[in-house]
């Protein structure tokens, strides 16, 4: 693009359009949006990202994010910790949470099993989930709530081979979610009929 504004402003709005689902037009948006913005308010911009870097971490339990050893879910004593719903990530976690409706804990693999991709089970939080079974020893159930595409699917039918034979019942959500579809952006209704009808692997 060419450079109308100067450098830093130019290079403000580089940094902005490398951010996803975030073009060109958006990126001077942004970049014009903190121009006009009063010095104090621009720091806490930046603070909040250094902080978001520098603090968030995974829970050493599930592996959602948290700013402590484990995170919230993990610490409540109220939740059924003989229940593990597997989700490929934080924001899955979180529009299961939206529900109210899940009273078990979590484990978040961080992504899915895809050969495509170059990404093997030995990428994912997988290892951890079985030392966790080991550890936990009282898991009845392992609820497996991975994306319903092909990776999902590939990496259900793996947990379900490997969780078997230890004698932990493994489940895997309904199709109540659109195939193909990121669980991230289905709406609650449909997350819980998808649990609800949950079929044993
Ligand atoms: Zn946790």
């Amino acid at each position: 693009m060419h450079n109308y504004y100067g450098n830093p402003v130019a290079r403000l709005i580089e940094e902005f359009a490398k951010l996803p689902g975030v073009g060109q037009k958006s990126a001077q948006r942004m970049a014009f949006h903190v121009l006009n913005t009063p010095t104090d308010k621009a720091q806490a911009l930046v603070d909040a990202i250094i902080d978001a870097k520098d603090l968030a971490k995974y829970c050493s339990k599930c592996y959602n994010l948290t700013d402590q050893e484990t995170c919230y879910i993990c610490e409540n004593g109220t939740r059924d910790a003989g229940t593990i719903m597997v989700v490929e990530t934080p924001q899955d976690m979180a529009a299961y949470e939206k529900t109210r409706e899940y009273d078990g804990v979590y484990h978040v693999l961080h992504g899915a099993i895809s050969p495509m991709d170059g990404v093997g089970p030995s990428e994912l939080r997988i290892k951890e989930l079985l030392l966790r079974l080991e550890d936990e020893g009282a898991v009845k159930e392992v609820i497996v709530a991975t994306n319903p595409n092909v990776e999902g699917e590939a990496t259900a039918m793996y947990l379900s081979r490997l969780l078997k034979p230890l004698g932990v019942k493994v489940t895997r959500i309904a199709h109540g979610v659109p195939v193909g579809g990121d669980l991230e952006y289905v709406d609650s209704i449909t997350l819980l009929r998808a649990l609800q009808w949950r079929r044993e692997l």
